[in-house]
């Protein structure tokens, strides 16, 4: 069941959130979940190398066009609640201050899902160190001994992996698929938002295609047309199998 569910996405960079996962978080908003993104880094200096052949170009610049891109597109995806974090990309790092912000963010919320970068993706180590500090960060907001300011600690979550980019050189195993055949259409429109990286529109179109191929195989429902897939950071665990 979808509706209150409360979901909290970390995106590495400002376009990633959309690529690979714009449509389950529309279909999420759509049902009634309460969504919130934390965008840790523009990308300006990994991710928007088409801006950069603009003669006289700026950091402040790429920066301010990324922020708007990526707000136009959450806007089309239905997303509100939006942060931008300013950390430098490429290298992404995080330190015990960065941790720290992450862990509150996460108690503040109290998600039920946190979606974020699964632990390898073969062309981009920021993506993998996004998931280390974010799966770091989630095992410390769960913790009653570590203290902040009194926020309650968190209960334990179900946390999911993005498809990286090359998945079977990067060891991907998808977890889970998500039928997104009602927002495929809002995830195309989002991703036209992005100057940057035309070349990644068609790419992911043909990825939600396959996934919907794979997801109807391993179904049998018909009606999955567009599908995402995720990883699973834990097994799934219920009172039957499913
Ligand atoms: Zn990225």
């Amino acid at each position: 069941m979808i509706k209150n569910k409360r979901m909290l996405v970390f995106s590495a960079h400002a376009g990633d959130f959309v690529w690979r996962a714009g449509g389950t978080i529309a279909k999420y908003i759509s049902e009634g979940a309460e969504v919130s993104l934390v965008v840790f880094s523009f990308g300006v200096r990994g991710e928007s190398n088409d801006l950069w052949k603009a003669e006289g170009q700026t950091t402040e610049n790429v920066k301010k066009i990324r922020e708007k891109e990526a707000l136009e597109a959450a806007d089309i995806l239905g997303l509100k609640n939006v942060e931008f974090w300013d950390f430098e990309d490429y290298p992404i790092y995080f330190d015990r201050e960065r941790l720290d912000r992450i862990i509150v963010k996460i108690r503040e919320f109290q998600p039920d899902i946190i979606l974020t970068h699964d632990s390898r993706d073969a062309f981009n180590p920021d993506h993998d160190n996004t998931n280390k500090a974010v799966f770091q960060a989630s095992v410390a907001a769960n913790s009653a001994g570590a203290l902040y300011d009194g926020l309650k600690s968190t209960k334990q979550m179900r946390l999911f992996g993005f498809e990286p980019h090359q998945t079977e050189i990067s060891g991907y195993v998808p977890g889970s698929f998500v039928d997104i055949t009602s927002t495929y259409n809002q995830k195309v429109s989002a991703m036209k938002c992005f100057q940057a990286q035309p070349h990644l529109i068609e790419y992911y179109t043909q990825r939600a295609f396959m996934r919907g191929n794979h997801a109807r195989r391993i179904s049998g429902v018909n009606a999955y047309k567009y599908a995402e897939s995720f990883s699973n950071f834990f097994p799934v665990v219920g009172e039957e199998l499913y």
